[in-house]
């Protein structure tokens, strides 16, 4: 049966007109479906039992399901995320002393293949649908509710996948979100992570949707990203560039470049003039994020002196850093860990 939440609300109304009724009722159905995230056509109470009932005969929702959900010693959540066709994803719930964050998933599994990251080892299965990645902002904000009793405050797509990769249905889960007659959460509060497709970059921001971006960059040596992150030697560094200059130009919201330090890897004093160079051609700043191990060999070290003369060497030339402590490591629920270690068994 097909999902009622694949109708767009034009699509709904001429439905509701077809069965002889009002169209304000698509507004009704709309308000149940994305602003308060019903899972259930039968609790739509302001409509006629009838109504309800003739509904479920052609429509039904397929909403996400926990199946399970680990916490960290920190606070950090992870859920085991179900689709309803078995096939499963991972959400972070992040918690600080004053921020709720969630991470969502945008694909099962990537088609990306960075060496560094454990999703990569899963290969991509499928993109995710709208409601499936507004139903994981959904529930942790309801997890965040529950056990912090504060709602969701931010969101990151820097779960598994590339969002870029699922272009149509991030951008219209982001619309989902923020819009008045959806979840209406500020889409400043949102950031967008992506290994870097320049063309959907720029694509990105003609949309003009308010939200933050953030570049997986982990070497500004062109040669040595190509080998970190293979995929990119379709797309130059100075092609990236272009993108996030254009993004820049039209947002004026600075762009964070995300970046591990590894040992042998990207430690040296060159690949920090190269990093300098790299982001004094657009206003950024720099996250570097602590590396999680994933049993790969050569990128299991972090250098943690290396991180050290980043931080004092771009804070030197001017460019704010930041060290981003790795969450919910215990669980699996950090960077770059979100590969369905626990629920293999079942896909
Ligand atoms: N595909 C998107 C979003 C998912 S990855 C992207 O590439 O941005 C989210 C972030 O986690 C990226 O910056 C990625 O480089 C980083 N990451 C991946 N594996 C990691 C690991 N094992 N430890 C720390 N960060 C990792």
């Amino acid at each position: 049966m097909k999902d009622i939440r694949t109708l767009t609300l034009d699509q709904l109304k001429e439905y509701f007109v077809s069965l002889g009724e009002k169209p304000f009722r698509a507004k009704q159905v709309y308000d149940w479906l994305w602003s308060k995230n019903l899972h259930s056509i039968d609790e739509m109470t302001n409509l006629s039992k009838p109504l309800r009932e003739r509904i479920a005969l052609e429509y039904t929702i397929n909403p996400v399901s926990v199946d399970l959900m680990q916490k960290s010693t920190d606070g950090t959540i992870k859920n085991g995320v179900k689709l309803h066709d078995n096939l499963m994803v991972e959400s972070v719930l992040i918690p600080t002393e004053t921020r709720t964050t969630a991470c969502v998933s945008s694909q099962v599994g990537c088609s990306l293949n960075c060496e560094f990251c454990a999703t990569a080892k899963l290969k991509r299965m499928r993109n995710l649908e709208v409601a499936e990645i507004v139903d994981q902002v959904a529930l942790i904000d309801r997890q965040s509710r529950l056990y912090f009793d504060r709602p969701l405050s931010n969101i990151v797509f820097m779960g598994m996948g590339e969002p870029m990769m699922n272009y149509k249905n991030v951008v219209e889960a982001i619309h989902k979100i923020t819009k008045p007659e959806g979840l209406g959460m500020s889409p400043r509060r949102i950031t967008v992570s992506t290994s870097g497709i320049p063309k959907m970059i720029k694509m990105l921001t003609d949309e003009e949707l308010k939200v933050k971006l953030a570049l997986s960059l982990h070497s500004a040596i062109e040669h040595k990203r190509n080998e970190i992150m293979p995929f990119s030697d379709k797309f130059p560094l100075t092609d990236i560039m272009d993108a996030l200059q254009y993004w820049y130009q039209k947002t004026g919201s600075v762009i964070t470049f995300e970046y591990c330090v590894w040992k042998g890897i990207n430690d040296g004093d060159e690949d920090i003039k190269a990093l300098i160079k790299y982001c004094r051609q657009v206003p950024s700043k720099v996250n570097l994020i602590q590396y999680n191990p994933i049993g790969e060999g050569k990128y299991d070290h972090r250098s943690i002196a290396a991180e050290e003369k980043y931080v004092r060497e771009l804070e030197k030339a001017g460019i704010t850093v930041m060290v981003r402590k790795s969450r919910g490591g215990d669980i699996d629920a950090a960077c770059g860990q979100l590969a369905n270690k626990t629920t293999e068994s079942e896909i």
